[in-house]
């Protein structure tokens, strides 16, 4: 079975919608189809919250009417027969009159979460309509049943494992499976999310889960392109990429995989394939075990990221002295992505600074710190075994004029890391491009 997962712009208007609908059901064979919410959904769904957190229920009840007019024309245009228009129209009347009536209430962090669940709770539900509509053999699943994270907010995946065989089990004359994407609850019982983005997680995680034949995330380009086509012009779709790599180009910025979602994957290994809903017949990106040697593949960018760095000559020759500053990182529970050292100093960088002032305060026992804001990583992928020459020199060559803060090498075999001031970005990655790719 194969697991395919369309993005906000997949399912983005009725019209993609309905070719969502042609893609998945041919051919015939069994598969779970993974949906984000419409795209905009979400972040209108963010700034309803954001309303209500600020006590302006007039300001959220008018992004809800704006926004249930709209859904109730896409169904206008969705469905053929009055029957599934009506049925469809009733089932949005009661969503937007359950996101109404949180403009009542007071709005802490747990409601925020079950607004947001709608976008996909929505977007599920007409696709289900429109399948049965047309007389597909599916079925809704609910991912609030089946997605689970535990307590340290990661996913729970013996229990996803479980719960998504028992569904498949229970439902064994199904064509199309349909769950939502993105939603879950929480080690509580809680609504909560996997976070932004988070539909491409839990297409690899059911992928893994059932360990699927392929899992298929389709969006709105042709693959995982060699740099950020937002940022480069001319980049170009790479056709292969090695779990590996796409994992540090995930977790390094290249937006069209959330961050984390190939982690499930390569444990199971289960090939991920990229595709374009708007080009469906374009080959796309396949992820897999396989390493081609001697390629540069891509480069990704971090943005937001906060360099730490404390010299102290008290760490010259001492044991233990990096011990206890990863210690503090570790106590406040914020991760950190590179790292460079010498005999008195030391530079971190993280990326969420949510404890920076209390880290700093106690660094500052250790040695003098500095603090960089507004800094991005430059990451670039491929083959970066110690054993080629050259590969490090030409990406350094193509940064010849660029400051750069940090430069991370040999910390794995895929990754070179530059620390960049943001400012810079534009310009290093076109560089970059420029230098290993034309
Ligand atoms: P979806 O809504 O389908 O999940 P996303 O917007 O999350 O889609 O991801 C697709 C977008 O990612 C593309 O439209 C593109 O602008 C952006 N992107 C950033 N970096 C890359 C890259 N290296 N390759 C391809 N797309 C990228
Ligand atoms: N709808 C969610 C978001 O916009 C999840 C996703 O699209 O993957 O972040
Ligand atoms: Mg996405």
């Amino acid at each position: 079975m194969k697991v395919l997962k369309f993005g906000g712009t997949s399912v983005g208007s009725p019209q993609r919608m309905k070719d969502v609908a042609k893609l998945i059901t041919s051919p015939q064979e069994q598969k779970i189809v993974v949906l984000s919410a419409m795209s905009g959904t979400t972040n209108l769904l963010v700034e309803i919250s954001e309303y209500l957190y600020k006590k302006n229920p007039e300001g959220a009840n008018t992004l809800i009417n704006r926004m249930e007019a709209t859904y109730l024309q896409h169904a206008e245009e969705l469905y053929q027969t009055e029957e599934w228009k009506q049925q469809t129209r009733q089932f949005l009347q009661e969503e937007f009159a359950y996101l109404r009536s949180f403009t009542k209430v007071h709005v802490t962090s747990f409601e925020e979460k079950v607004i947001l669940a709608q976008g996909e709770i929505i977007s599920t539900n007409m696709m289900t309509n429109l399948l049965l509509e047309q007389g597909v053999s599916a079925i809704l699943l609910n991912a609030l049943d089946i997605v689970r994270t535990d307590k340290n907010a990661e996913p729970d995946f013996n229990y996803i494992r479980q719960r998504i065989t028992a569904a498949l089990k229970d439902n064994p004359q199904q064509n199309i499976y349909i769950i939502q994407g993105f939603i879950c609850r929480n080690a509580y019982g809680e609504i909560d999310n996997l976070l932004r983005g988070g539909s491409d997680y839990t297409a690899c995680l059911l992928g893994a889960a059932i360990q699927a034949e392929e899992i298929q995330i389709w969006t709105d380009i042709d693959g995982m392109h060699n740099n950020d086509p937002r940022v480069v012009p001319n980049t170009e779709p790479v056709r292969q990429l090695h779990f590996e790599e796409a994992a540090e180009l995930a977790y390094f910025g290249a937006k069209i995989l959330h961050p984390t979602c190939i982690q499930p994957a390569k444990f199971a290994a289960v090939p991920v394939r990229l595709l374009n809903t708007l080009n469906p017949s374009a080959p796309g990106t396949i992820i897999d075990n396989n390493f081609q040697q001697g390629k540069i593949k891509a480069v990704a960018a971090k943005d937001n990221i906060t360099c730490i760095q404390i010299q102290s000559s008290r760490m010259l020759l001492a044991y233990g002295f990096l011990r206890k500053v990863f210690e503090l990182f570790e106590v406040h529970k914020t991760p950190i992505d590179m790292v460079c050292t010498s005999e008195v100093g030391v530079s971190v960088t993280i990326d969420n600074p949510n404890h920076l002032s209390d880290i700093v305060d106690e660094l500052k026992k250790y040695g003098t710190v500095s603090v960089d804001r507004d800094m991005v990583i430059i990451c670039v992928v491929g083959d970066l075994d110690t054993q080629n020459i050259g590969f490090e020199t030409l990406a350094c060559k193509a940064l010849q004029h660029i400051p750069v803060r940090m430069i991370s090498y040999g910390g794995s075999n895929h990754n070179i890391s530059f620390l960049v001031k943001a400012q810079d970005k534009a310009r290093t990655l076109q560089a970059l491009s420029e230098t290993l790719f034309h």
